[in-house]
């Protein structure tokens, strides 16, 4: 049987192929008869271009419905996709497009000039545009093609997609998915999370990533159902979608921002069945506060470029704040310690996964893979957490946030819990920077809150409240005090650029 993912979504698209499957914010709506004829045109075109089932095609454009068409022309026809985040630069661009070496790169207009130098220096054939508004030589390309297309035959471990990481901790690697990781964990995840007839997703997540495009559009196109697909997360917007909608994911900062309108409650809420969270840790105070105005209880999951979803909490059952619940169905998940050995429930240690929703591998990087990967198969996620007694997973940071003074290790995430409690306290960031006696200082950057509780907060006044609650050694040794932390576009807070910044003042 074909195992192209594509052929898995199509055949649990509706039989009306007038159904809906995107609704735009001007209120156009796609059907999945303008999706399957879209992608096949698109498919069509690619195939003609010269381009064979392997080819990477590649894309740094905006989220539009021709975009997730593009993505699914891609894997129609049996080219790996690569989408890029319309943010990156000249020599980010250049990186990617040298290492992947694309058939096609499919670039915003306002890129033209950039993109045709770098394909020309690293050897890209073609290049095709495709602008904001879903217009471009792409599209006109493609208007003179066929609809039809039949979806070229893959195998489970033929390559679909190439992320590149989002290298918070390093040099962007590319993740290899196969057709039999995403369909594996788009069942999964469809399953698990109750996906059922008549669902509407509120879409706001970009589609670079392994959240927006595969966990929230593959639910979607295996439920055969509609989503809002919207450029971007705005708070407003989704405050005028969220009563159309049944379930709504987001990183954790939408969650917070939501929270800041103060009209937004229950009435809001009152047609989603699901809110689910990931990408970045959800902090337990967003948690309860969802709770206490929404009622809700947002379903926190955990995950990575390199597999999808790892684990999930509970459709049904506690849903445990501070928690990123239990390992998926066809996940197995371990905490070790030194060796690879298996520790004993509530250890901290490293997490490591297999399944088969687990990455083949780095494009061009069998060292590196090797490396990242046990003799018997299981994947060194490079998270640290722990597993308890009943299931629960906790996760306690990146092992390279690991803040090691004076030869013992510090968990960030127990002292930025307790920074974060005090009041005044908005968030917070620990981190190690370099330290003459102990190697690593252990040191917080922290973000105070708009109020006199804020205003109030002192660097000794942190380093005090800890004192008393924590081992010496884990007290920071520098407190920073300032108004916002650096993330990435997926919420992550980048402790590589912190600790860059304060290793210069320490
Ligand atoms: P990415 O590959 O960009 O999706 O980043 C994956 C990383 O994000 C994981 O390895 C974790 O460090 C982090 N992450 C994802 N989901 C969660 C979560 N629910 N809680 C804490 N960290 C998370």
């Amino acid at each position: 049987m074909n195992q192209n993912l594509y052929s898995l979504l199509a055949a649990h698209f509706p039989k009306d192929s007038a159904a809906p499957c995107m609704i735009l914010p001007d209120g156009r709506v796609w059907t999945y008869g303008d999706v399957e004829r879209a992608s096949g045109r698109v498919a069509n075109l690619i195939a003609a271009l010269g381009l064979k089932p392997g080819d990477r095609v590649a894309a740094q454009v905006e989220k539009t419905p021709e975009a997730l068409v593009l993505y699914l022309a891609a894997i129609r026809a049996g080219m790996v996709f690569l989408p890029l985040n319309p943010a990156y630069q000249r020599h980010e661009l250049e990186y990617f497009l040298g290492d992947a070496k694309p058939g096609l790169f499919v670039c915003r207009p306002q890129a033209r000039t950039l993109a045709a130098e770098l394909a020309a220096r690293t050897g890209v054939p073609h290049v095709l545009e495709l602008d904001d508004d879903g217009r471009g030589s792409l599209i006109e390309a493609a208007a003179a093609h066929a609809d039809a297309f039949a979806t070229v035959a893959r195998g489970s471990a033929d390559l679909a997609a190439i992320l590149y990481t989002s290298g918070t901790t390093g040099r962007s690697k590319g993740a290899m998915l196969s057709h039999g990781n995403l369909a594996h964990n788009a069942r999964t995840l469809h399953a698990y999370w109750h996906f059922q007839p008549g669902d509407v997703l509120l879409h706001m997540l970009p589609t670079f990533h392994v959240h927006g495009l595969f966990v929230a559009c593959h639910t979607t196109l295996l439920n055969g159902s509609a989503m809002f697909f919207e450029p971007r997360f705005d708070a407003a917007r989704a405050m005028r979608l969220l009563p159309e909608a049944t379930v709504f994911m987001g990183v954790p900062t939408y969650y917070v921002r939501l929270l800041l309108d103060p009209a937004f409650g229950r009435e809001t809420c009152r047609n989603i069945r699901l809110f689910v969270s990931g990408s970045a840790p959800l902090l337990k105070e967003t948690f309860d506060a969802f709770k206490a105005r929404t009622g809700h209880t947002i379903l926190e999951r955990y995950g990575m470029t390199e597999g999808g979803m790892f684990t999930s909490n509970p459709y049904e059952g506690e849903r445990r704040g501070g928690t990123v619940g239990f390992p998926l169905p066809g996940t197995e998940l371990r905490i070790v310690g030194a060796g690879d050995t298996a520790l004993k429930a509530g250890s901290i240690g490293s997490i490591q996964v297999r399944g088969d929703n687990v990455f083949l591998g780095y494009w061009g990087m069998p060292e590196k893979t090797r490396e990242e990967f046990t003799a018997d198969g299981f994947f060194k996620t490079g998270d640290m957490g722990r597993q308890d007694a009943d299931g629960y997973v906790v996760i306690s940071g990146r092992s390279k946030d690991l803040v090691i003074t004076g030869g013992l290790n510090v968990y960030p995430k127990e002292i930025e819990e307790l920074i974060d409690a005090m009041p005044g306290v908005a968030e917070s960031a620990v981190i190690g920077l370099p330290h003459p006696d102990f190697g690593e200082a252990v040191s917080a950057v922290v973000v105070r809150q708009n109020n006199a509780a804020g205003a109030a907060l002192t660097e000794a006044s942190i380093i005090a409240a800890v004192k008393g609650e924590l081992a010496n050694f884990k007290v920071p040794k520098w407190v920073y005090l300032v108004d916002q932390l650096p993330r990435n576009a997926m919420g992550k807070v980048q402790k590589n650029v912190l600790r860059e910044q304060y290793s210069r003042r320490s």
